[in-house]
C-alpha cells in the first residue's frame, strides 16, 4: 500500500475511537487484553466461525467478532474494517497463513513497517541483513556434500519447524531428505536456546537509545518442541534412530525465561545493531521483533531467524515479565503495542509506526 493511499486513510480515522484488530489466534488474547488495558475497542478476525474458547477468557476475549470464511476474504472486508477505525497487528499465524505477499497489499493500516517482510521471508536477504549488522548466524552449508559435522536442515515455507531434520553425514542426509521441497542446511549449533523479545520505538526516547528512538527488551522464552525435547526420556537419539524415531521441532508451546544477567550487553547490542541496520535498509523494523539465538558454552549468540513482529513466546508474559517489570508493571507485548499506538495517536504521529 502507498504512503499516500496509508496517510488517506489515517487521516479519516476518527483518532479517539480506534479499534484494535487481529486475527482470532497465536498471541491474539494477549493483543486483546493490552489493548484493553489501554482503553481501545477490540475487534477479533475469526475464520470460519468464532471460537468458543474466548468465552472462558472473558479479558481475553475482543469486543466484537468478525468472521470471514477464510484468510483471504480478510482482503474483501477492509472497507467495512476501516469503517471501525481500525488498527490491524500481525501476529506470525496472520502473516503466514495469508501469506507474506496478500498481506503487503492489504488495506488496512498495520502496526509495524510491513517492507521488513521483504527481507525477512526470503532467507538469503535475512542472512544478509543479520550478518551486515555484525550478528554471528550458523553457518550455511551450501552444498549436501560438504557435511561433515551435525546440520539441521530445513524446508522452505516449513511452519513452526515441521519435517525439519538433524543429519550428521551425507548419507543420513540423503536417506532423510523429501524430494521435491526446496530446503536449507544449517550447522547445528549446540547451546541453549534463547528467544529474545525486542521493542523498537522509533518515537519515543525513554529506553536503550538508537540513532533514533529507543529499544526495550520486554521478555524472553525457550520454545517447547516436539519431539526433540522429550526424546531422551525414551533412550539416546542414537539408540532411537536406530529404530527409525527421528527427533522433530514442532512448537507445542513456549517456557518463560531469564538469560545471565551479564549476557544483557550483548542482547542490546545485538538488538541495536538489527535495528540501525534495518533503518538503513528498508526504513526500520518497527515494534516488536524476537532474535531466534543459540548460546554456545562459549557464551557466544548465534542467531538463526528473526522474527518481526509479536511472537507467541511473549504468551507467558500476560501480566508481566522479570524484564518488563522493570520497565512498567503488567506490561505485555500486546499492551506494549497499545501503548504506542495510544501515544502516536495522541502526539499525531501514526504514520511513523504503521504502514
Ligand atoms: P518459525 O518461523 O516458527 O520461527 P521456522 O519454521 O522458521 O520457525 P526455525 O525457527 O528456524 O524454524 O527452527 C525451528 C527450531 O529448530 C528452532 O526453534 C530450534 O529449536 C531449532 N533450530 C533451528 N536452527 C537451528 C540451528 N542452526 N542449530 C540448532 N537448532 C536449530
Amino acid at each position: 500500500m502507498t504512503k499516500i493511499k496509508l496517510n488517506g486513510m489515517l487521516t479519516a480515522y476518527d483518532k479517539k475511537n480506534l479499534t484494535i484488530a487481529t486475527v482470532c489466534s497465536h498471541s491474539s488474547l494477549q493483543i486483546f487484553n493490552g489493548a484493553r488495558k489501554e482503553g481501545f475497542k477490540t475487534l477479533g478476525i475469526s475464520i470460519g466461525k468464532k471460537k468458543k474458547f474466548y468465552d472462558a477468557f472473558p479479558l481475553g476475549k475482543p469486543d466484537e467478532f468478525f468472521i470471514v470464511d477464510n484468510y483471504k476474504d480478510i482482503l474483501k472486508y477492509t472497507e467495512e474494517l476501516r469503517e471501525k477505525n481500525t488498527i490491524v497487528i500481525p501476529h506470525g499465524s496472520f502473516v503466514e497463513y495469508l501469506g507474506a505477499d496478500k498481506f503487503l497489499t492489504l488495506e488496512l493500516p498495520t502496526f509495524g513497517n510491513r517492507d521488513v517482510l521483504l527481507w525477512e521471508s526470503d532467507r538469503g536477504k535475512e542472512r544478509k541483513w543479520l550478518e551486515a549488522a555484525g550478528l554471528t548466524m550458523p553457518q550455511e552449508i551450501k552444498k549436501p556434500k560438504d557435511i561433515n559435522k551435525p546440520v539441521i536442515v530445513k524446508y522452505h515455507g516449513a511452519k513452526g519447524g515441521k519435517d525439519f531434520f538433524i543429519a550428521k553425514t551425507y548419507d543420513e542426509f540423503q536417506r532423510r531428505i523429501k524430494k521435491n521441497r526446496s530446503f536449507a542446511i544449517q550447522e547445528f549449533v549446540l547451546g541453549t536456546r534463547y528467544y529474545l523479545h525486542y521493542f523498537y520505538s522509533p518515537i519515543q526516547d525513554n529506553a536503550y537509545k538508537l540513532s533514533k528512538g529507543s529499544l526495550q527488551l520486554l521478555s524472553m522464552d525457550r520454545r517447547d518442541e516436539t519431539t526433540i525435547d522429550e526424546v531422551q526420556r525414551l533412550g539416546s537419539i542414537a539408540e532411537l534412530e536406530e529404530l527409525g524415531i527421528h527427533p522433530t521441532f514442532v512448537v507445542t508451546g513456549n517456557i518463560p525465561i531469564v538469560i545471565r544477567e551479564s549476557l544483557l550487553p550483548k542482547v542490546f547490542k545485538m538488538g541495536e545493531a538489527v535495528v540501525e541496520k534495518s533503518l538503513e535498509l528498508f526504513g526500520g523494523i518497527i515494534g516488536s521483533f524476537c532474535l531466534e539465538t543459540v548460546v554456545t558454552e562459549d557464551l557466544e549468540f548465534k542467531v538463526f531467524e528473526i522474527s518481526a513482529r509479536i511472537v507467541a513466546g511473549t504468551n507467558p508474559y500476560i501480566s508481566g515479565s522479570p524484564y518488563s517489570e522493570l520497565i512498567q508493571s503488567d506490561m505485555s507485548t500486546g499492551r506494549r503495542i497499545a501503548q504506542e499506538i495510544k501515544y502516536a495517536a495522541k502526539n499525531n504521529l501514526l504514520n511513523e509506526i504503521i504502514s
